[in-house]
């Protein structure tokens, strides 16, 4: 659990002549689930992107519990991130791929083996440890994707849009298991979507992003059930 405050955080790429992002305010407080929702190219992947310290901040803070973490390297963040497309390794296990980044922090054999027993078990992996990726469906994909991030026991989840590969029925299930998650691990989630029910159905508040600005930001019932 942490309180996140996104201040005045501004990106221009090199090379471009406008901003990705402009002026992005946001305090995320404990154990809060936000969505980030806007279309295509309106710098949702980005902002995460600069939370995670994948890209810099070009002006503005990010501070977690109040320190300021922008010139922190990503592995030292304690935030755990999870892509659309899992980027898990094809030629590991499912045991190896979530112990992975415990593995390259040294991290003790007998603790690894603990958390990952543990994530395996929330998420109803235990049975497929042993499989490689290319055995696996695109949910339980997803679930080890997951995983990777759960035995991090990260202050911070950042879901860039995980579910956009998988079918509709799948998507909703997903949605129920992320959810629950959430709640199991009482910690902060950013959860980046273009699918407005599924910013709906899943935020304690929702970011409205347009054209590298916040729009709005509320909860489910603010933005979308008051008239
Ligand atoms: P979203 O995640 O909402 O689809 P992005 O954050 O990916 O949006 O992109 C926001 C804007 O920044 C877009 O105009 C995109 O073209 C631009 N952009 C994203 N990544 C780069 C990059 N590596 N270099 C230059 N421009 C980029
Ligand atoms: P993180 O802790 O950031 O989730 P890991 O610690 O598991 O990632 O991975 C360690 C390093 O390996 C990182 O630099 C990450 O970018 C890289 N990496 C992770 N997954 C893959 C992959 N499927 N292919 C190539 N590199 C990867």
């Amino acid at each position: 659990m942490a309180e996140i405050k996104l201040e005045h955080i501004y990106k221009r790429y090199p090379g471009n002549d406008t901003d990705s992002v402009t002026d992005f305010n946001l305090d995320i407080k404990d154990n809060e689930f936000i969505v980030f929702v806007g279309p295509s190219g309106c710098g949702k992947s980005t902002t995460l992107r600069m939370i995670a310290g994948l890209e810099d901040i070009t002006k503005g803070d990010l501070k977690i519990d109040d320190q300021v973490m922008n010139d922190v390297h990503p592995k030292d963040r304690n935030i755990a991130m999870v892509f659309q497309n899992y980027a898990l390794y094809p030629q590991m296990t499912v045991f190896d791929n979530m112990a992975f980044g415990l593995k390259i922090r040294k991290m003790p054999k007998d603790e690894i083996q603990k958390r990952v027993d543990n994530a395996a078990e929330i998420l109803g992996l235990t049975d497929y440890l042993q499989r490689k990726p290319g055995a696996l469906s695109g949910g339980q994909r997803q679930r080890v994707a997951l995983g990777r991030a759960i035995v991090r026991d990260a202050k911070l989840f950042l879901l860039d849009e995980p579910l956009s590969n998988l079918d509709a029925k799948l998507r909703v299930q997903m949605r129920t298991q992320i959810a629950q998650l959430h709640q199991r691990l009482k910690t902060n989630m950013i959860y980046v979507t273009h699918d407005q029910v599924e910013a709906m159905t899943m935020a304690d508040r929702i970011v409205i992003m347009n054209d590298g600005k916040v729009q709005q930001v509320g909860t489910p019932d603010d933005l979308y059930n008051k008239p």
